[in-house]
């Protein structure tokens, strides 16, 4: 890691992961929060109000994280925050049907036409678990193809070169999954489609599905490359595959019906979460009504959950998708479009080589001069730069994510003042990162 001076401590924070670090593996409940790829305190946020958090040392920060994408209207939104209000007072789990879950449930076929039924968890790691056992138990094949650099959840079978945390960690594979449970995944390069034929040609009969992200933001944002997933989608179909395409993070973010909206590919099956979540556990996968037809109790493949469907969390995420219209989207694209403009405008100013891509309003900065199709090119960059960079613009008071390989995410909630505060931090970010020696 680079050496950087960090300009500030945070003592409460530093207080508060001491105490975590006693009762939680390396303090904290997902490991990218812990601030290993840039080292430093991580900052434990005590409140949040449109496009700002404030800290427990009582430091506000823009937010350029968004919980990992989830918060697309900004924190405490009033109406989401009264429709979760009601809904808590009307009590929150009964473990029986409701009619908030069937609504969410409308919502998301309308806004998705390859979604003709849909079944909610809890987890976007539970969508894309299930999605792969219903693949499987519909094809009766038993092996998956993943990309490279696409996180999938910690999914035990989807955990090999998973991209994002396991980037920022250098961990290829993780201890604790069997051979038995990766043996049946077959890991592709990202955006290659000749590797995707010569899968099927070496395996055939034997591929369930092909899962990918629908536009990868976990190796960094990578969109796929022209007609790849339309490459994908015809693959699958030549060879009797489904074709499942994880929206985690695109679903409801990147248009109003996620990266299909935007490439039209029609999937078997989508995974969904994050954003219908409206900031709670919500998560989905649907599709195909034949495929779905497969799942308990319509058909044998099992799934289920205790808290699925609960009825604060589709109270959260039915608020926060009927606010996500039109409008709402062009005022993401917009403040998206002008942050990226400001953070090529510093780094060009310092002549820090660097690509910022983008997947409509989700992108990324990469610390290299090359364009970046894949997880390969991905890791060339030199993100001894992004850790000088990022604490610049921690104390300069923008959060962004602690890690090269993560998408930024910005808010409805981004207005003008949030964005003249980047606007203020970028230019000493920008020196840092220049400055930056490995
Ligand atoms: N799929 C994608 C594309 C993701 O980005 C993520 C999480 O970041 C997941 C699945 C897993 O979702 P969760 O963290 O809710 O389990």
């Amino acid at each position: 890691m680079a050496c950087v001076s960090l300009p500030y401590s945070a003592p409460v924070s530093q207080n508060l992961f001491d105490r975590a670090a006693v009762v939680t593996p390396g303090g904290v409940n997902s490991p990218v929060r812990a601030f290993r790829a840039v080292g430093g305190t991580p900052r434990f946020m005590v409140s949040g109000t449109g496009p700002y958090l404030t800290d427990a040392d009582g430091r506000e920060y823009v937010d350029l994280v968004c919980s990992w994408g989830p918060m697309i209207l900004g924190h405490a939104h009033p109406e989401v925050t009264a429709a979760v209000q009601a809904a808590v007072a009307r009590g929150t789990s009964f473990g029986t049907p409701g009619e908030g879950e069937v609504a969410l449930a409308e919502e998301i076929v309308a806004r998705i036409a390859p979604v003709e039924q849909v079944r909610l968890v809890s987890s976007g790691t539970e969508a894309t678990m299930s999605a792969i056992r219903l693949a499987r138990g519909f094809t009766g094949r038993a092996k998956v193809v993943k990309f490279a650099g696409c996180y999938h959840g910690h999914v035990d079978a989807l955990l090999a070169a998973a991209g994002s945390g396991l980037a920022t960690f250098a961990l290829p594979d993780t201890p604790g999954v069997t051979g038995a449970q990766a043996g049946d995944t077959v890991v592709l390069p990202y955006n290659d489609l000749d590797a995707v034929r010569e899968a099927f040609a070496a395996h055939p009969g034997e591929i369930a599905c092909v899962i990918t992200e629908a536009s990868p933001g976990n190796m960094g944002v990578v969109p796929p490359a022209p007609g790849f997933n339309a490459g994908l989608k015809e693959l699958c179909r030549e060879n009797g595959a489904l074709y499942v395409s994880d929206e985690v993070m695109t679903g409801f973010r990147t248009s109003r019906a996620g990266w299909f909206g935007v490439d039209g590919v029609e999937p078997d099956l989508m995974t969904f979460g994050k954003v219908m979540g409206g900031g709670f556990p919500a998560a989905a996968f649907g599709g195909r009504r034949d495929v779905m037809a497969h799942l308990a109790p319509a058909g044998p493949v099992y799934q289920a959950g205790t808290l699925s469907g609960n009825p604060v969390a589709t109270a959260a995420g039915l608020a926060q998708l009927r606010l996500l219209d039109d409008a709402a989207y062009a005022k993401v694209d917009a403040v998206s479009r002008e942050i990226q403009e400001l953070v090529t405008a510093a780094l060009t100013k310092e002549g820090v080589a660097h690509r910022v891509q983008n997947a409509s309003n989700m992108f990324s900065v990469f610390f290299t001069a090359d364009e970046v199709r894949n997880y390969e090119d991905a890791k060339r960059q030199e993100s001894f730069r992004f850790t000088a960079f990022f604490h610049a613009m921690l104390s300069h008071g923008v959060y962004l994510p602690p890690s090269a390989f993560e998408s930024w995410f910005v808010s409805t909630a981004h207005d003008a003042r949030a964005v003249e505060r980047i606007a203020d931090a970028l230019p000493a970010a920008a020196r840092a990162a220049a400055e930056a020696t490995a």
